[in-house]
Order: structure tokens, then C-alpha cells, then sequence
């Protein structure tokens, strides 16, 4: 029989798997019982939806055998079954595998313990615990069995077998104990009973182990005798079913845990019941950390689906918009059709409700958590506050009002989180507008010479640092409505009368040396202006009220970047002494006024964190400068 080897990706896990010093191995039971569930479900769907493959519920279930003789646990389904592909295809390689993401956390995983479960690993999990796994496996609609083997590291083998039921059964010959590792506790009647309890007590079919129970004898009731009995582990009720109030915290996160691959608790737990015009259950969580592949395409949005309690299908996306794709859990519904197939699920009118339903739950959910629990809602935004921005942008805006009042901004003020709701209410009596401003860092901002006017009226700024941030607010435009307006863009419009009355007076008595100092420049600004933002600094560049310099900067990154340029402003500051310089010198000598302008644009520019177009000149013409300086002493 041929052995086949694991894909790499899978070979590096099993590897971790293999060598694991997890000390939370136990998981694999969680696992093992997670898939055998899965494949339950699929199979009564099936039966339900398909004539040929009639099953009874009460043949529906899970079986665990402890061999203490043999060193062996069996855990045995009744489920759906693998096909001799299927087989190949889902034990030799890891499900969630493929993106490089996950390749790369690999890499890293040697010092990282945590990664087992973090990527849904599942029934890898099983090798920190066995030898060698066989798994026996007949598909439903299958008469021929196949047997699994692998000892993990030297790739696998597949045979055909004999197995009269339909269904898997997993059997792991357990490691040898260790001073350190006591594998044999997991064939421990007590041990298994309270693994089960504690992962999987919802599981909705019986887990069976078969029990040693001290019982009277029949004949003489003073003698005892230990009898074999079948007993379920488990009390079945799924979580959703159970009452609110009767869930432990930790019920909660092991049902996450076990049913969304995640390996950290949920941030939050959101489970409701609603009667209506389409009645249901939702269990919703919102995980406590961005999913390594969150912002790649493979990530897949969506909650599970079950129809009065039977499972439908996964990832059922319509029921989630993509703002809150973040969202993962289940909804059960009494309403739906079990027929209900991918496709009818983009029209039907029941869907919609539910979706809309879903949506308006988790708005008030968050801005609840906004409200009351503002820590955590600070650190699901770190998490996933980029993608409700991105809500907020696209289509066009439509999402905006249901996405305004949870976006949070760092500010000037305390440098701390505000809603635009907050900043608002706290703006000045006579201050027209929200000021903004773009930049990587909040180091970054407090550095630009744009912010010193504003902070010296002590008006609040909002800091802009993720790349959407500027078309965000190009879309909404208002909020409340006052106007944003960006401290690097057009007209401030912050001046008293007198100081405007002054500014006029400034550039109208050095016009000639401005225009000098634009055309010098070209076509690289479209005006060189007096500031009227600048305290300290000499110079800033700022842009007119359209495409904004951050936006040019975002969006030459894109692939159509060619001839997207903002509209750019040098402005000096009439206070500083290099205007005097400036004006010394375009009287006295006219020409060193280019280089001049050369050099304070491309200053402007570094000060903006833009690339200089020719970083040579520029050095050659500092370098003359100081060489003239120099020579002037
Ligand atoms: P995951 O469950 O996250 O997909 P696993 O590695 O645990 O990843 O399982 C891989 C796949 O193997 C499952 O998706 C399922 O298709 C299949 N599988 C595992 N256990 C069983 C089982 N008991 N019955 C049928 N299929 C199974």
C-alpha cells in the first residue's frame, strides 16, 4: 500500500502537533466530538432533504470506547462519512491551510506555543495525544469503507475495508505515559465524563460511554455487583436553547471555542430571542482578536444556520453585512424552509428580515458596549474598527448613519479615543467646523507645523491615521451637521477680523516675490501663499479643497496612480526668519530665489512624509548653500 505524504503546510503543524507540550491537550476530545457533531448534522440534513438517505434521529450519536488493555480511545459517529477523497483530501491537509498568512505564522509557531487551535488545526489536535490515528470511514451514500492510518510524521496510508455502519470512527492509540504526561488519564471513565461536561455538554446528539456502575444484585439486594451500562454524557440541549441565565460565562466561551476555530474567549457574547414576523435565536460572538486573515479575500463572513435546531449550512452570508463581518455565531429559526438553499437565500424575503433583524442587534449591541463598557469597546475597535470604517465608504455612504456614532478617532485633546458625537458636544461655542488632520502616528501629528494655530486656540483636532480614513470623511461630509475640514487643506477660516485684515496686507506687499517664488516652482504647486497656520515653523504645504495630500499619498499606492495629484500650496510663515532671508534675497539677488524655493518646497514635502523627486539636486543645493553661508562669514 503506497504511503502518501501530508501537503508541507500540514507536515510543519503535525510536526508541532507530534512534539506539543500543550498543556492543554485535553482539546482534542473537544475537537474529535466537534467533527463527529458536524457529521451528524450533516447527515440528518441529508436525510431530511434527500428520500434515499432516511435516517431516525435516535440512530444519530456519538460512542466512546477506553481500552485500557490496548492503550486505545475510540470515538465513533454515526455521521456522513468520508468518501476515499474526501479522506485524502481532509486529513492529509489542513483545512484553513493555503494562505501564506497562516504559512508565516507557522514559521514563527516554534516559539509560539499558542497557535495550536488558532487556526482551527482540529483533528490534527488528536496527535499531541496519540501514536499512530486510524480512522474508519463509510459515506451514507457509499457501500465501500475506507481505513486512514498515520503516525503523523511518515505521511499516511488509505485501504479499503469492511465497516457495516455508515459513519467514522476515530481510534487513537494513545502515547505511552511520561513522568511529566499521564496520557492514560484520557481513558479514565471520570476524566472523559467531565471532558465532556465541560466541552461539549450542548453537543445536540448523545455521547455514549459505556459506564461501570455499582448496582444491587437482583436476587440478594445486600450484595452489590459492577454492571456495564450505556450512559449519554452529555444533556443535549443546544446552548441557544438553553436560558440565558442558566449559561456559566464559561459555557459561552467553550461553544465558541470549539464551534468558530477560535483559541481565545470572545470579547462578547451576544444571545437574544425574538418572536416577530420571522422568529429567532441568535448566538453571536465577536472575537477578542482580528482573525489572521481578516482582510484578505479568504475570510469568510457569515453565521451558521440551523432551522428548528437542524443544522443547514455554514457561513450563511447574506445574513451579515460586510461592516460587521467580524460578527461570527448561529441563528435558528422555526421560519425557515430545511430546502433553503444558497441560492434561494439571496432572495427570500424571510432572509432579508432576519439579516435586518441581525444588523439593528449588533448596532445597539456595540453602541451599548460604547456606553457601558467603553474599555472593551476600545479594544473590539482596535480589532475591527477599520473594517466599519470601510462600511462607512462603501456604497457610496448608504451604511454612514448606521456607522457614524461607532467610529471612534484618537484626538488632539488627551490624545485619547472620542466619538464624533463627543467631539461635537464639547466643540467651542463659535467653531464652525471639525478639524481633522492626517498622519501615521500620533508622533507623527504632533510634529506637523499645520497643527500649531489650532492648538494654540485650543481647538480639538482629530487625529486621521489609517489610509481610509480621509475618504471616509469625504463621503459623510457633515456630521451633526457641522463641516470637517482638514488642518492642511484650503482656508482654515480661524482668523479674527484683524488678523485677516493683516494677512491680506502681508501678501498683498510681497505679491512679486510669491509669484517668483510659484513660478520658480511650476507646475509642482498651484500657489505660494502667506500662512496664516503657522506659529514656529517657516514653511508647511497644504492642498485646496480637493483631493487632499494624504489621498494623493493613499492612493498612488493603488494601480492606476499616474496623474493623481493634489492641487499643492507652499506656505510660509511671514513671522519666521528665513521670510526675511527670502526677502533679503529676491531684492538683492534674484536668481538664488529658485534655488530657494527648490529647497523649501522639497523641505515641505519630506515634512509631509512625501518622497523629493530628485533627493541629488536637493542634497547639491543644501550643500551650496551652506558653502555660500560659509563664505559670507
Ligand atoms: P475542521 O473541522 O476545522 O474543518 P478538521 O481538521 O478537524 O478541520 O477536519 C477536517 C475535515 O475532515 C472536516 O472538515 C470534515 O470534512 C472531515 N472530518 C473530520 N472528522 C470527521 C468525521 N467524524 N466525520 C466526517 N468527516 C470528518
Amino acid at each position: 500500500m503506497a504511503k502518501k505524504q501530508f501537503k508541507a503546510e500540514s507536515k510543519r503543524l503535525l510536526d508541532l502537533m507530534i512534539n506539543s507540550i500543550y498543556t492543554n491537550n485535553e482539546i482534542f476530545l473537544r475537537e474529535i466530538i466537534s467533527n463527529a457533531s458536524d457529521a451528524l448534522d450533516k447527515r440528518y440534513y441529508l436525510s431530511l432533504t434527500n428520500e434515499n438517505y432516511k435516517v431516525d434521529k435516535e440512530d444519530l450519536r456519538i460512542l466512546i470506547e477506553a481500552d485500557k488493555e490496548n492503550h486505545t480511545l475510540t470515538i465513533s459517529d454515526t455521521g456522513i462519512g468520508m468518501s476515499e477523497e474526501e479522506l485524502d483530501n481532509n486529513l492529509g491537509t489542513i483545512a484553513k491551510s493555503g494562505s501564506l498568512d497562516f504559512k508565516n505564522e507557522l514559521e514563527k509557531a516554534t516559539k509560539n506555543i499558542d497557535i495550536i487551535g488558532q487556526f482551527g488545526v482540529g483533528f490534527y489536535s488528536a496527535f499531541m495525544v496519540a501514536k499512530r490515528i486510524i480512522v474508519k470511514t463509510k459515506r451514507a451514500d457509499s457501500d465501500q469503507a475506507y481505513q486512514w492510518v498515520s503516525s503523523g510524521e511518515d505521511g499516511y496510508t488509505i485501504s479499503k475495508i469492511d465497516k457495516e455502519n455508515v459513519g467514522t470512527q476515530i481510534i487513537l492509540e494513545l502515547k505511552e505515559d511520561t513522568d511529566d504526561e499521564k496520557y492514560s488519564r484520557f481513558l479514565d471513565q471520570y476524566e472523559i465524563e467531565s471532558l465532556i461536561k465541560k466541552y461539549s455538554d450542548y453537543v445536540r446528539y448523545p455521547i455514549e460511554m459505556e459506564k461501570e456502575i455499582s448496582k444491587p444484585k437482583e436476587d440478594n439486594s445486600e450484595e452489590f455487583e459492577t454492571v456495564k451500562e450505556l450512559s449519554t454524557l452529555n444533556s443535549m440541549v443546544p446552548l441557544w436553547k438553553k436560558s440565558k441565565k442558566k449559561i456559566k460565562p464559561e459555557e459561552y466561551n467553550e461553544f465558541y471555542k470549539s464551534k468558530f476555530n477560535d483559541w481565545q474567549d470572545p470579547q462578547k457574547v451576544i444571545h437574544y430571542a425574538i418572536e416577530g414576523n420571522v422568529s429567532y435565536t441568535a448566538l453571536l460572538f465577536i472575537p477578542s482578536k482580528t482573525p489572521y486573515n481578516f482582510y484578505n479575500n479568504d475570510y469568510e463572513k457569515g453565521l451558521q444556520l440551523y432551522s428548528k435546531g437542524v443544522f443547514i449550512m455554514d457561513n450563511a452570508k447574506e445574513l451579515i453585512p460586510d461592516y460587521f463581518k467580524f460578527v461570527k455565531g448561529l441563528i435558528d429559526s422555526d421560519d425557515l424552509n430545511l430546502n433553503i438553499s444558497r441560492e434561494i437565500l439571496q432572495q427570500d424575503r424571510q432572509v432579508k428580515q432576519l439579516a435586518a433583524s441581525i444588523e439593528k442587534k449588533i448596532k445597539a449591541n456595540l453602541e451599548d458596549m460604547l456606553k457601558n463598557d467603553r474599555e472593551n469597546y476600545e479594544k473590539l475597535f482596535d480589532n475591527f474598527g477599520l473594517n466599519m470604517k470601510f462600511g462607512i465608504y462603501q456604497d457610496y455612504g448608504m451604511h454612514k448613519d448606521i456607522l457614524q456614532d461607532l467610529i471612534l478617532y484618537k484626538s488632539s485633546k488627551e490624545e485619547k479615543y472620542v466619538t464624533l458625537k463627543e467631539y461635537v458636544d464639547r466643540m467651542k461655542e463659535d467653531q464652525k467646523a471639525i478639524y481633522y488632520v492626517c498622519g501615521k502616528s500620533v508622533e507623527d501629528i504632533k510634529k506637523l507645523p499645520q497643527m500649531e494655530t489650532l492648538q494654540d486656540k485650543d481647538i480639538e483636532v482629530l487625529y486621521l491615521m489609517d489610509d481610509v480614513d480621509e475618504f471616509v470623511i469625504n463621503i459623510m461630509q457633515t456630521y451633526a451637521d457641522k463641516p470637517f475640514k482638514s488642518v492642511n487643506k484650503g482656508d482654515l477660516d480661524l482668523q479674527s477680523e484683524q488678523e485677516k485684515e493683516e494677512l491680506t496686507k502681508t501678501q498683498e506687499e510681497n505679491k512679486t516675490m510669491l509669484e517668483a517664488m510659484k513660478d520658480a516652482l511650476k507646475d509642482k504647486v498651484i500657489d505660494v501663499k502667506i500662512s496664516s497656520r503657522l506659529k514656529q515653523n517657516p514653511i508647511c504645504l497644504v492642498s485646496d479643497d480637493g483631493l487632499s495630500i494624504e489621498m494623493e499619498k493613499v492612493l498612488s499606492q493603488g494601480p492606476n496612480a499616474q496623474g493623481i495629484k493634489a492641487n499643492k500650496i507652499l506656505e510660509l510663515n511671514p513671522n519666521h526668519e528665513v521670510f526675511a532671508t527670502l526677502k533679503d534675497i529676491y531684492t538683492n539677488d534674484p536668481d538664488l530665489l529658485n534655488d530657494y524655493a527648490s529647497v523649501l518646497y522639497d523641505q515641505a514635502l519630506l515634512i509631509e512624509g512625501m518622497p523629493i523627486e530628485d533627493p541629488v539636486a536637493y542634497a547639491n543645493k543644501v550643500c551650496q548653500l551652506m558653502i555660500k553661508a560659509n563664505k559670507k562669514m
